[in-house]
């Protein structure tokens, strides 16, 4: 499960871009406003308390690195992680930075899965709506079919690519603390934006409100 559903929600994604227009479908701002609630609520109910457990206090500093390079890799992704790609690149050229950053971030987020089954369905949800605004803006990027499935995959084979080498590099357990904490930073960094972009200009909507409140409430009692 835990190298399947990560691989299922790369493909969920690609099949909603192809019957729906992500950027601007209700439904699917909705899905990405409960996804960003749930991340942000397993995160601080589950993996956080998890990290401090260890009484290494340089897990903070690790935190706030995690956080630095989400920022940093927002430069190449343009927020793809979030929901949504802020510029457009040049016509037809294979979008190379965004590639290395939505890998890096998606290795990443594989590591800590096996901490936790809400952490795997966090991510999961999580993932098919970034999927589904990768996959909108590769079909209509001018690259050829071949190349948009070259992308899709290598970025699917990513997380699952992460979770195994936590499973079974036993070396690395004695990172894992840190490893994590890092992935904590790019979850509080990445659910907060999807947060705050949800309610841009502050205009009240209760629907969303409803799926914020509804994705944190559902994250504390499962
Ligand atoms: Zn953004
Ligand atoms: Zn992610």
């Amino acid at each position: 499960m835990i190298y399947f559903l990560p691989l299922l929600a790369v493909f969920l994604g690609y099949l909603i871009a192809l019957f729906i227009k992500p950027g601007s479908s209700i439904g699917f701002k909705l899905l990405l406003a409960f996804s960003g609630a749930y991340l942000l609520s397993v995160t601080v109910f589950e993996l956080l308390p998890e990290v401090y457990e260890t009484g290494d206090n340089k897990v903070g500093i690790f935190i706030m690195i995690g956080l630095l390079l989400q920022i940093i890799l927002e430069f190449g992704s343009k927020g793809v992680e979030h929901g949504h790609i802020h510029h457009e690149g040049n016509k037809g050229a294979f979008p190379f930075a965004l590639l290395i950053s939505l890998c890096i971030h998606a290795f990443l987020e594989g590591f800590p899965l096996n901490t936790s089954e809400h952490l795997l369905h966090g991510v999961v949800i999580h993932k098919i709506p970034v999927a589904a605004i990768l996959s909108t803006f590769l079909l209509q990027s001018g690259i050829s079919k071949a190349k948009v499935f070259l992308f899709l995959g290598l970025f699917a084979l990513m997380t699952p690519l992460g979770s195994w080498i936590q499973l079974n590099n036993g070396s690395i357990t004695q990172y894992s603390a840190y490893i994590h904490a890092i992935v904590i930073g790019i979850f509080l960094h990445v659910s907060t934006t999807i947060l705050f972009e949800a309610s841009k200009n502050h205009k009240f909507n209760a629907s969303k409100l409803a799926v914020i409140i509804f994705g944190i409430l559902l994250a504390y009692f499962l």
